[in-house]
């Protein structure tokens, strides 16, 4: 039993929570931080972002070295995968930052807390380990307990054959043939490691695209990029139903107005992620959810309980790591009476399949519904030496200005290195600046970044390279 209250506890360790504590610390607040796993960092660290990119990583050099390493003149005989050693590595990478998260909050004096936290009273939470159970006192409460996969109804995640994201993310061998169900983000990522792996891999998406809300070209072309790669998409169906028997299952997919089966070793529901709150003890203390399941917050952050706050992928948002990150620097910066200000149309998005895409700021189409008068430019990889000595031109970039002041609206980039690129389109909106502004600044030659460059000068009506 802790009864001296801290002056902030932070329910959650994802990248909003342990932020938040190390943040508050850092104003020199007394700051708890308690987490219901064995170990710290949340889903970003443990089940999310960093092992679904160590497995990207792997299986992107592999399909290097099995595709293209001849192109380069570099050849080997009996290249293959030890699956093992791919999983064990990845395991590695997180271990090793879930370690560090664990070393960062120590070093800055943050009382940690392993258990399930469930408010007693509005300034207490019980926190229950095991047959253990302690009462954890504090002035303000920061909630930042994540999101977890959504299930379909009649296909519960047994992560054998029916798996999550965090399933798919652990098997132990690589299967012959898997159905993802959703060509998200996630469905898309995970769908390219095992297709690079060797699994024939089929993608059944309910939207006539991949990864909704990306800008349509962007959309279009990776679809096309993907198809080529090997991935089978059916897009505008339906799953309906679905069949386990003899450690395979069979989906029933509504194609129009036919029905087709689709039978396979696994399939990966990655149709999206909810907010988790179960366990908190909201009802306890008042604080209602959306129909949805998010935590309704104010601008700053604050519940309907002026004194406990909420973060990350429980408020209604984009459910990204370095968002909820953001959100925890800014809510414990207005608890100490400071004036931080998040620029949510700054925040970028990527997806890390080969070639990568990254977004910041509005699409076209988002625009033309504003009925704002665009200006918009392109540049191909295929006009950009750097992409044509890393050997991959497809792809493109694109980007949206405001036809009457030329301030940039939005980048959206398709190529290698999208995700380090889309820091000039971030720094650009945050600072508000111009087509012209973009285009003049000097780029290192030869760099991919050029295209950013070319693509501005193409809205201004004078491209260089093409
Ligand atoms: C496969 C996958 C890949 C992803 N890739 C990316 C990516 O590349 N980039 C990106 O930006 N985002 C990515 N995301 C999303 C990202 O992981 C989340 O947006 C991010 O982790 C949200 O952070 P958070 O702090 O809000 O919550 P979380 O990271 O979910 O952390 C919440 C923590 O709270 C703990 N908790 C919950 N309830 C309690 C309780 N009652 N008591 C104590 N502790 C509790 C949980 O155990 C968890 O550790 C990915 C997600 C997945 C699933």
């Amino acid at each position: 039993m802790t009864d001296n209250p801290y002056d902030i506890v932070i329910i959650g360790s994802g990248p909003g929570g342990y932020v938040a504590a190390i943040r508050a610390a850092q104003l020199g607040f007394t700051v708890a931080c308690i987490e219901k796993e064995e170990t710290f960092g949340g889903t970003c660290l443990n089940v999310g972002c960093i092992p679904s990119k160590a497995l990207l990583q792997s299986s992107e050099q592999y399909a290097f070295m099995s595709e293209e390493g001849k192109e380069h003149g570099i050849e080997c005989k009996e290249l293959r995968v030890n699956f093992k050693q791919m999983m064990h590595r990845k395991e590695g990478v997180v271990d090793s930052l879930v370690k560090g998260v664990a070393g960062l909050l120590k070093r800055n004096k943050v009382e940690t807390f392993h258990g399930t936290a469930q408010f007693a009273s509005p300034n207490v939470v019980e926190v229950t380990n095991g047959n253990k159970k302690i009462e954890v006192h504090g002035k303000n409460f920061v909630l930042a307990t994540g999101s977890e996969s959504i299930e379909l109804p009649f296909l519960p995640f047994d992560e054998k054959v029916v798996l999550s994201s965090t399933g798919a993310l652990s098997l132990s061998k690589v299967p012959k043939k898997m159905v993802v169900v959703g060509a998200g983000v996630i469905g898309v990522e995970l769908a390219s490691v095992y297709n690079r792996l060797g699994t024939e891999v089929t993608i059944v998406e309910m939207l006539d695209h991949v990864c909704p809300g990306m800008d349509g070209t962007i959309s279009r072309n990776l679809h096309h990029i993907l198809t080529k790669q090997g991935l089978t998409f059916h897009l505008s169906v339906q799953v309906t139903d679905a069949k386990i028997a003899k450690n395979k299952v069979t989906l029933d997919v509504k194609t129009g107005k036919e029905q087709i089966s689709l039978t396979a070793d696994v399939v990966m529901v990655a149709i999206g992620r909810k907010p988790y709150t179960e366990g908190v003890g909201l009802e306890r203390i008042g604080i209602e959810k959306t129909p949805k399941g998010f935590i309704p917050v104010d601008q700053s952050f604050r519940t309907s309980q002026p004194h406990i706050y909420a973060i990350g992928d429980i408020v209604e948002g984009p459910m990204l790591a370095h968002r909820a990150s953001e959100e925890g620097i800014a809510v414990v910066e207005l608890i100490a009476g400071l004036t931080p200000h998040i620029n949510y149309m700054a925040i970028p998005n990527v997806i890390y399949t080969h070639p990568e895409v990254a977004a910041v700021g509005i699409t076209q189409e988002e625009g033309k519904g504003l009925g704002l008068q665009l200006k918009v430019g392109t540049f191909s990889f295929k006009g950009n030496p750097r992409a044509r000595c890393v050997g991959y031109t497809e792809g493109m970039v694109k980007v949206i200005g405001e036809a009457s002041s030329g301030k940039l609206l939005g980048m959206h980039i398709l190529g290698p290195h999208a995700s380090e690129m889309i820091g000039e389109g971030v720094l650009a909106l945050e600072k508000r600046a111009t087509l012209e502004e973009l285009a003049n600044a000097s780029h290192a030659h030869p760099t991919l970044c050029e295209a950013i460059k070319e693509a501005a000068l193409n809205a201004l009506g004078r491209a260089i390279h093409m």
